[in-house]
């Protein structure tokens, strides 16, 4: 299933040797570092930005086990039984992060919270009695209701929990970074390219910054780069949403989300209250400027006032509702991976923390087989050639529009000494010129006028306006050699 490439190609480089070696230092590989700091490893973490800046920055940063329908979705692929354990999953790690913020003294602003979960529409509301049915034959304490503490959104039917909580992602982090930096080596600006098994069973991982030597590698980097090209459409996606945000008079603290057509989530920080909407799958919807505005509509339209804050951020969602945490291939039981939180990375980045760190000290854990990437997805088939289906379309789609209109004028595409590239102009007049072509299966890309990037519409790679890499799968940027 993986694919591993020759990664000797730093020669001068030299290789540094460590026991564990993770990717990523979002949310799932700190918490992996976390759990393992204390237990005679030598760790190395490597991260392509900066620690914390990629999609967990982004997050509104619900932990919340009240997610969506998923515990009716769980019942119905795995039994009742599976879903109640992802309950406790969930609940486990709301503890972990409420332990860990206690004791190690972080100062995230973390908040206890009732979480709601509604719809306004006739044709969900039988979805919303199921979803507390269950929750209230686990145990769960569940109340009715038929609005929430912001009247502006309208509300059919809802019901509300407690013991959930908010905090702000980026100082939760850096806490926990502060706790391992003096037992785990910290690579920043590190983009990690290739990762290749070596006779001997360790492995090489090929580096921007040189080659490293691992006994075990953790690919928490959120979407699973060294996959095979074109397989992952078989397992999951990758979903799109837009949050805005904007001081308000009355802040009300409390979380929500529908489970509506059209996504609506509320959080508040301090005086703010933050709002996702227009959630999409990345294949179906790539005028990322019409999204924006929509989304910017729906919040004035609710709430009187114009946005002060916007952005825009993307998960990967998996066809059965379960994460993958743990090993990927049998043939290779040292190497881990965790992604695909369907949007609850909080508690389940968390989670694979504790899970990966006991599987690598091949202590007993209850979620081992439930997160197991090995597992038989359930369901398969359809899902499976619908996602493949869709990135064959969005990646026709590009190569038949050879002229794509950009909602800036300063963005345009450019043929140049026969190649395909993409030119911006910034507000200084001067142009990057970058190659319009995506390093990891070699889709068009489209200018995001809202962050001013170049995206793939396909699998959700960006790059910088001067061709680095913000998000992966890509792995090498889109620089024209000079
Ligand atoms: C709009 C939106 C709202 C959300 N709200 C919530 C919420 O309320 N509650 C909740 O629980 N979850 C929420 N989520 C989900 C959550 O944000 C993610 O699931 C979670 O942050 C993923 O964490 P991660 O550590 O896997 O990835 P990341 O935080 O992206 O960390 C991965 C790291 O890997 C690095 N990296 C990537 N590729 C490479 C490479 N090749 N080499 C080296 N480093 C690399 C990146 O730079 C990054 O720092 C939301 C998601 C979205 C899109």
């Amino acid at each position: 299933m993986n694919e591993y490439k020759n990664p000797l190609k730093k020669k001068n480089k030299k290789v540094n040797d460590t026991d564990i070696l993770i990717i990523g230092g979002g949310i799932t590989g700190l918490s992996c570092a976390y759990f393992l700091k204390d237990h005679n490893y030598q760790i190395t973490l490597l991260d392509k930005g900066k620690i914390g800046m990629g999609v967990t920055s982004r997050t509104t940063a619900k932990i919340n086990y009240l997610q969506g329908t998923i515990y009716q979705e769980l019942e119905k692929y795995y039994g009742l039984k599976k879903s109640k354990l992802y309950l406790e999953s969930q609940l486990e790690a709301i503890h972990f992060i409420e332990s860990i913020v206690k004791k190690e003294k972080i100062k995230c602003d973390l908040e206890k919270v009732d979480a709601f979960l509604y719809t306004n529409e006739e044709k969900n509301i039988s979805k919303i009695n199921k979803e507390m049915e269950i929750l209230k034959g686990f145990d769960i304490k569940v109340g009715e209701v038929t609005s929430l503490p912001v009247p502006e959104i309208p509300v059919l039917k809802g019901i509300v929990v407690s013991d959930t909580y908010v905090f702000h992602p980026l100082k939760y982090l850096l806490g926990l970074l502060k706790k391992i930096k003096d037992s785990v080596q910290i690579h920043e600006d590190t983009l990690v390219q290739e990762i290749s098994l070596q006779e001997d069973g360790t492995y090489l991982i090929s580096t921007s910054e040189g080659t490293f030597s691992s006994k075990i590698v953790i690919v928490s980097c959120h979407y699973p780069f060294f996959i095979k090209p074109g397989l992952f459409p078989l397992f999951g996606y990758l979903k799109r949403e837009y949050v805005q945000a904007a001081k308000v008079k009355n802040p009300s603290h409390f979380t929500a989300i529908n489970i509506d057509s059209s996504l609506k989530s509320i959080r508040f920080y301090k005086d703010y209250l933050i709002y996702g909407s227009r959630e999409k799958k990345l294949t179906s919807s790539y005028d990322y400027e019409k999204e924006y505005k929509k989304s910017k509509e729906e919040f004035i339209h609710f709430f009187h006032q114009e946005p002060e804050y916007s952005w825009m951020n993307q998960d990967l969602m998996m066809n059965d509702s379960l994460p993958w945490i743990g090993v990927l291939d049998k043939k290779q039981p040292n190497l881990y991976i965790a992604t695909g939180y369907q949007a609850w990375g909080m508690t389940n980045g968390t989670i694979a923390g504790k899970l990966i760190s006991d599987l690598i000290q091949k202590k007993e854990n209850p979620y081992e087989k439930l997160f197991s990437p090995l597992r038989t997805m359930k369901p398969n088939v359809i899902p499976a050639l619908t996602n493949g289906f869709e990135y064959l379309k969005a990646y026709t789609k590009t190569y038949f529009d050879k002229n794509p209109k950009f909602h800036s004028k300063h963005a345009m595409i450019l043929k140049m000494n026969g190649v395909d590239c993409g030119v911006y102009i910034d507000k200084e007049g001067k142009r990057h010129v970058v190659r319009n072509l995506c390093p990891h299966l070699k889709c068009k890309l489209v200018f995001n006028t809202l962050e001013e990037t170049w995206d793939c519409p396909c699998h959700g790679s960006r790059f910088s306006i001067d061709g680095d890499v913000i998000e992966g799968p890509a792995t090498f940027s889109i620089r024209i050699q000079k």
